[in-house]
């Protein structure tokens, strides 16, 4: 067999290196400084308007989200189980429980419609995931949060670029967090941002973020001298990070469009296989504009998932799982609540394989995981 088809690879979008020499050269490596705005102004751009700051990963912005949603002990956060630990450990670190939903079936986010019957009134947020750059129900959601007075939190780490009804998303919770770990469309390595889209709590993102001081005030002029007044921690990524990031985020549209060429090249191939009722390929709403994140495809059972890994892996191709439940993982049965049972959850971890999809993934290399998948899905 040739060379394998690796599941990822990080990739240069140019101007990388050049943009760290410039921070040195500005003698600033610390962070907020020239890079790191100019990351800020294009995240609040690309995100719908909201302050953008940049943290040094996803968990961390969904850690300051956490601080500012002022969650205590007992406290509830709804969110789905098909996720990262750390939309559930945010909630967790604060001594309030993440409370687990079920999702729905297409397009593998949380089901809206349960998520009536979860709330208690401990209940203070709900934490949505965008799986795969595939908006949640917006509307829905942020409705069933205004008739309950519940904050609202994206988990928006795979959905740069990707809209509901035309909006962005990161642009509809009061916070979104977003992640530029090396595994995602736009990366810095180690990297993410928290996006404070209500007014309400930008000023005190500023001070959780500047680990507990009023140093952003300070410096803009509006105070003589800083000092501790908050909660905070160090959440900064420095200069080096940001001027990588800034070389991505620059070229972001073009590599979100690179994606999607390698994922529409997937979706109409795979249409024979999905007809002939040998995988089921995603299932995307006409209101939401994807990003090309992820393409994965659902094996007919758990032990067809198996047996579609082990062929793959034999072909040279790098076809991987994605989350084990945490409703059912070691933490999530000591730190979370399952109020309900997770039918949907259980059934698609158990069924669902994700392709290679990275900037270097070729055409050929395409129809070649393809080919492999007619042969594993025999
Ligand atoms: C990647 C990811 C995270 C964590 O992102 P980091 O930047 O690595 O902290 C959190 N939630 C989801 C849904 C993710 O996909």
């Amino acid at each position: 067999m040739s060379d394998r088809v690796p599941f990822n690879a990080p990739t240069l979008a140019g101007k990388e290196f050049d943009y760290i020499r410039q921070a040195l050269e500005r003698r600033h490596l610390a962070g907020n400084g020239h890079f790191s705005k100019a990351c800020h102004g294009l995240i609040s751009d690309f995100t719908g308007g909201g302050r953008a700051l940049l943290t040094h990963s996803c968990t961390a912005g969904l850690e300051m989200a956490a601080l500012l949603c002022d969650l205590g002990p007992g406290d509830e956060v709804l969110m789905p189980s098909f996720t990262f630990a750390s939309t559930a450990n945010a909630v967790v670190l604060r001594g309030a429980v993440p409370v687990f939903v079920d999702i729905r079936p297409d397009t593998l986010n949380i089901d809206e419609t349960l998520l009536e019957a979860a709330v208690t009134p401990r209940t203070r947020a709900v934490c949505v995931v965008h799986y795969a750059g595939v908006a949640c129900d917006m509307e829905a959601i942020s409705a069933f949060a205004r008739r309950y007075g519940l904050l609202v939190i994206e988990d928006a780490a795979q959905a740069l670029h990707a809209t509901w009804k035309g909006r962005p998303l990161g642009g509809f919770g009061d916070f979104a967090a977003l992640s530029f770990h090396e595994t995602k469309n736009v990366i810095a390595g180690e990297g993410g941002a928290l996006v404070v889209n209500n007014p309400r709590f930008a000023l005190r993102a500023e001070i959780i973020w500047e680990k507990g001081t009023n140093r952003a005030q300070f410096y803009r002029g509006e105070i003589s001298r800083y000092t501790w007044v908050d909660l905070g921690s160090s959440f900064l990524p420095s200069e080096v990070t940001a001027a990588f990031l800034l070389a991505q985020l620059e070229q972001s549209r073009e590599i979100t469009r690179a994606r999607l060429q390698s994922w529409n090249r997937y979706h109409a191939a795979l249409a024979p296989l999905e007809q002939a009722g040998r995988l089921r390929r995603p299932l995307v709403p006409a209101e939401a504009g994807h990003n090309g994140h992820i393409y994965y495809v659902l094996a007919r059972s758990a032990p067809a998932r198996e047996a579609m890994l082990a062929r793959l892996g034999e072909l040279g191709v790098s076809a991987v799982i994605h989350y084990v439940p945490l409703h059912s993982a070691p933490a999530g049965l000591r730190f979370a609540r399952t109020p309900a049972p997770m039918p949907v959850t259980d059934d698609v971890a158990a069924r669902l394989v994700r392709l290679p999809m990275h900037l270097a993934l070729t055409e050929a290399d395409v129809d070649r995981v393809v080919a492999a998948l007619g042969d594993a899905t025999r």
